[in-house]
Formats: C-alpha cells, structure tokens, sequence
C-alpha cells in the first residue's frame, strides 16, 4: 500500500494573473508541485505543497555526477471538462529503466501515476482549453545527497511540476543531421531521459541553430550514417506510400508518441518498417521522389512536420504537402480531447477532488 499523498495548498493562486492565450512556452508554473524523498531505502512523505524553491546542499550529488533523470507528460481536458492522462503507467515504466540505467530507486508505477493524477486534480484549473494545448507535466527525479565520491547516492528527491503549455512547433522544422558530434553509442545511456543527455546536446544544437536549422538530427556513433532521432523527437518518414521509422537499438529514446503513432498508422492501414536507416538511403529516395513526407514525435510537440534535412553539403527538401502526417496529429489530439474515440484505451480521467479548506 502506497502512503497517503498529503496536500497542503496556496492561498494565494496565481491562476487569475494568466492569460491563456500568450503562455511563454516552459515558464509559467503552477501553483503547487508534488514532492517526496528517497531516504533509507524508500520513498518517504509523499504531500502536494505550494511551489517553491528547495534548499539544496552544494555538495548535492546531482550537481557533480549527474544522477538526474526526467520524464514529460500531458494532461488534456475531455468531455465535461474532465482532465485526462496519456498512458501515463507508460512514463511511469520508462521513469524507472531511465533510473535503473543511472544507478537511482525505483518508484513504484502505484505512486509514480498517483503523483500525476493528484498533482493534475489540485491543478485542473491550470490545464489550457484549446485542442492541441495541455499542461504540461515534468515529472524528475535527482540524487540530493552531499558527497564528494563516485558511487549512487542513498538519497534523492522525486518532484512532478506542472506548466500550462500551448501548442508548440506548429511551424515545420529544419534539422541537421550532424556528422561530428553524437548523442547516444551503443552501451551508452541514450534509452535513459537522463539529464546529462541533454547536456551534450546543447552544443551541437547552439551550432545547428546558427547554421540556419532548429534541431539537429542525430546519425549512430560509429559509422554517422544511421538515423537515430532529433532532440527530444522520434523520427518518422514516408516513403513510397509506408512508413519507416529507425528501430531501437538501445541508443534510441523509445518514445511513447513514436509507439502510439505507429499503432495509429497500422490502424490506417498503412505499412510501419521499423528497421535502420541511413541518411543517404533517403538522400536516394529524395532525389527518386519517394520522400513524401517527414515528421518528428514527441510528447511536447506531438508532431512536428519536417520541412528540410541538411547533412554535409546537401539539403533534403520534403514535399510541401503532407495529408498523412496531418491527418495522424489531427487523429492524436482529438482522442486527447476526446473527441474521437480511444480504441485503445490510451486515455486516463482524473478525478476532481473538492477542495477542503
Ligand atoms: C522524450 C523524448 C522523446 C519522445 O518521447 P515521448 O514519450 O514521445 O514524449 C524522443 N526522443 C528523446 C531524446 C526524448 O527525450
């Protein structure tokens, strides 16, 4: 049996100062957060408290060795205003194999997908209106013990914070596929949502970035010639009427987007390869005009449409046209606002608590 999740709130919300309709992407927050801590070999006094800031030891583990891992959702509001999850015991499942590749606790799904659905309740009001926008939750978890020394640490915290996000990457993307810099090698932690990923990423798409693109599309570590993914986005292709998406191979995040739109094309009736791909495998099928369409996938983002690809001294320019990816986002964000049905029983309600005192 879990612990019973405490929650003291606010009184004073800053929910009447925000204007829905111009919400800086990531840096409007929520009133409240959900906190718990690791300690002794379990996770102790889970509670939903005003959010603020955490004192935090400058000898704090995460800060030196990086033991930090990370997790992003959504919630959406269905019929009747009800908010809802997205196969939340998904992030649930990925949260710990990211914490066991980093040497951190588990937490239970029990708990994991209680903190979300508790956090969201408190929170409901917060969840912007507009199909395609959510709020958007980052569960995370990192190692807060003071030690100077290589080894997992023996305590840590486990935090879900929430911000209101609209939608983003409506607009078509340019990626780069980079041939210098890498993300993930085999071995590595790259199936892990660990922070330092992101840390090694920065670089490379500051110098992307200043090339004229908006991401960088990463190529495997030995050879730079297979497509592994985009920042924080599953790649998929259409070429030729199917669709092609890179297996994953240990190296690649396996997205919860990437799985869901695969199980939807299926339902279309279209051909899913998930096989290796290499980037002059589509750098062909572009110049034989079997590229038809690109997209990306992400929780963020759901899909964001690939405009060019630049690799070395080429430019892989897609079609301008693309039904199937739209059709596919349109399909996502209506069964997230339950407007279409969920066949496959993605979709979680919360249930609103009445607030008492
Ligand atoms: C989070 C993430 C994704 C997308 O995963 P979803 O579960 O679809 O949000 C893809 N690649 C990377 C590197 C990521 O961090």
């Amino acid at each position: 049996m879990e612990e019973h999740i405490k929650i003291r709130r606010t009184a004073n919300s800053k929910l009447k100062d925000i204007d829905f309709s111009t919400i800086p992407l990531g840096r409007t927050f929520t009133d409240h957060m959900f906190v718990c801590e690791y300690k002794d070999g379990a996770w102790r006094n889970p509670r939903i408290e005003p959010l603020e800031l955490i004192p935090t030891h400058p000898a704090a583990m995460a800060l030196h060795y990086g033991q930090a891992i990370f997790e992003g959702m959504k919630a959406t509001v269905g019929n009747n205003n009800i908010p809802l999850l997205f196969r939340p015991e998904e992030n649930a499942k990925r949260f710990n194999h990211s914490a066991a590749r980093m040497g951190m606790p588990a937490v239970s799904e029990t708990l994991f997908v209680e903190a979300v659905k508790q956090i969201v309740s408190v929170e409901h009001n917060w969840i912007p209106p507009q199909e395609g926008s959510a709020l958007y939750l980052r569960p995370f978890m990192y190692a807060d013990e003071p030690f100077i020394g290589m080894r997992a640490a023996t305590s840590y915290k486990f935090i879900v914070i929430c911000s209101p996000a609209e939608p983003i990457f409506t607009k078509k993307i340019r990626l780069y596929a980079e041939t210098e810099y890498i993300r993930a090698a085999d071995g590595g932690t790259g199936e892990a949502k660990a922070s330092g990923n992101y840390a090694a990423a920065i670089l490379p798409t500051e110098k992307a970035k200043a090339k004229g693109y908006d991401q960088v599309l990463w190529l495997d570590a030995n050879e730079h010639k297979y497509i592994q993914e985009v920042g924080t986005m599953n790649i998929f292709f259409k070429v030729d009427g199917r669709f092609i998406t890179p297996s994953t191979n240990g190296s690649i995040l396996k997205g919860i987007t990437r799985d869901s739109v695969i199980t939807l094309l299926k339902d279309k009736g279209f051909e899913v390869e998930e096989r290796p791909i290499t980037i002059d495998e589509m750098i062909d099928f572009s110049k034989e005009g079997k590229l038809e369409e690109a997209f990306g996938t992400g929780t963020a983002v759901a899909i964001a449409m690939v405009e060019a690809i630049g690799y070395i001294d080429e430019v892989i320019t897609l079609p301008e046209n693309n039904p199937v990816s739209q059709d596919i986002k349109n399909t996502l964000n209506e069964i997230k606002a339950q407007k279409r049905e969920d066949k496959h029983g993605w979709i979680i309600p919360v249930d609103v608590k009445e607030e008492v005192g």
